[in-house]
């Protein structure tokens, strides 16, 4: 496979080749890179991607989860490109930033007040640093294989961090027990750590812990509010203290925000005495706020129910194939975002799922470049509206021949 990868990805080669004289690894993002060399992409319209090569894929990555209209989607360029016209970003605040933040009010229950980063990672650590203030604690509590930000207060090996597994309420009672913590941060479902859900029990009780040890309630709805119109939290009646958002109410641009309460919110207002610093050359960045909004407004409860059916049977296509095949695949899934799992068994944490990692995802990837499907290294693929009846067709037929190479590497 890695030789016929390395036959239809010359100019690839020579790009990554070249980039990696002046970035190091060749890259900017540390999932984009797979061995020997990651496909260079040139330009992405609706469902269909190219590459350096000429060769067209379609894409079931979507920018991670961030398009969920596909690529260049033109209501949102077009809104993005009537912004850049007009300056696309002022040292003052602007009217599409509180119309972006309507918009998220509206939608999410526990969400009274909007304030806005560039990215996931930045909000995440607004988020801390927030509870942190609103506490007068600094412990940190994550679930293993959660993902909020590639930064330091945000990651298991942070001096500030304590880790539990996921979908343990148990082991989550007696960390706030034996820690002061200032903040419970959970995803809906374990993104980054294998497409996990939260049973309804775990993301229940976790909030009502956190509230009766005087630590908040963080939800990290930057990936599950593609999900569902009023997010896990609307669907699941939970009221976190504080939502974290980005990907696609950016409608492709970069952004990242944090909502709640309004007494909580408050700490991070200027006109508060003593209020938390929050700055950023670009916060609000209005090609992002104008983008975002025209994406939410064309992502209606129907559309998103549509997106979930497809992919609650794509992923029974993914495992029926796969077993087809002789192979054991679980396709765990959260609303239009699936990960494939080489197992009999879906896993429930993070420890299991790195239990049945496996080569043959790597081998899965580049089988299914060759079948012209764009997925990410790891196994998770997700859906956008842009995917019609026959691009999925497509997509299964794909899974189906990619299995029967990997059980016989002979065909
Ligand atoms: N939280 C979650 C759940 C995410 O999936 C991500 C990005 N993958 C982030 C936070 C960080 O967002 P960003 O990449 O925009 O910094």
């Amino acid at each position: 496979l890695v030789a016929e990868y390395r036959d239809h990805t010359p100019r690839s080669a020579a790009v990554f080749q070249h980039a990696s004289t002046v970035m190091p690894g060749g890259e900017t993002r540390s999932v984009t890179y797979y061995p020997p060399y990651p496909i260079v992409l040139s330009e992405g319209h609706g469902a269909h991607l190219l590459d350096v090569d000429g060769t067209e894929y379609l894409d079931l990555v979507n920018n991670y989860t961030s398009l969920i209209h596909g690529n260049a989607y033109r209501p949102a360029v077009q809104a993005a490109t009537a912004m850049l016209t007009q300056g696309a970003v002022f040292a003052s605040p602007h009217e599409r930033q509180l119309d972006l933040a309507e918009l998220l009010t509206a939608r999410l229950p526990a969400v009274e007040q909007v304030r806005f980063t560039n990215s996931g990672t930045e909000a995440s650590l607004l988020a801390a640093r927030l509870a942190q203030r609103a506490t007068g604690r600094t412990t940190i509590l994550l679930f293993d294989g959660a993902y909020h930000g590639s930064t330091a207060p945000l990651l298991a090996d942070d001096p500030n961090v304590v880790t539990v597994p996921y979908n343990d309420l148990e082991a989550t009672g007696q960390a706030l027990t034996q820690r002061n913590i200032a903040a419970v941060f959970a995803e809906p479902f374990l993104g980054a750590g294998g497409v996990i859900p939260g049973t309804p029990e775990f993301l229940q009780g976790i909030a009502d812990q956190a509230r009766e040890f005087g630590a908040l309630f963080v939800l990290d709805e930057v990936q599950s509010l593609r999900n569902s119109f009023s997010g896990e939290q609307g669907l699941l009646d939970l009221r976190p203290d504080i939502t974290v958002l980005g990907k696609v109410i950016g409608g492709g641009m970069p952004i990242g925000a944090i909502g709640g309460r309004e007494d909580l919110m408050s700490l991070t207002a200027a006109t508060t005495k003593g209020h938390i610093a929050h700055s950023g050359t670009f916060n609000g960045h209005l090609t992002a706020a104008a983008a975002g909004a025209v994406t939410l407004r064309h992502l209606d409860e129907a559309t998103i129910a549509g997106l979930n059916l497809k992919a609650a049977r794509l992923a029974d296509d993914i495992r029926r194939v796969a077993a087809h095949a002789g192979i054991d695949v679980q396709a765990t899934r959260a609303g239009s975002i699936l990960n494939v799992h080489f197992t009999a068994t879906a896993p429930v944490n993070a420890e299991q799922a790195r239990a049945v990692s496996s080569p043959l995802l790597g081998a899965l990837h580049l089988a299914l470049l060759r079948e012209g499907i764009y997925t990410t290294p790891r196994g998770m693929i997700n859906l956008s509206t842009a995917l019609d009846a026959d691009d999925l067709s497509r997509v299964t037929a794909a899974y189906s021949r990619a299995f029967q190479r990997l059980a016989d590497p002979e065909t």
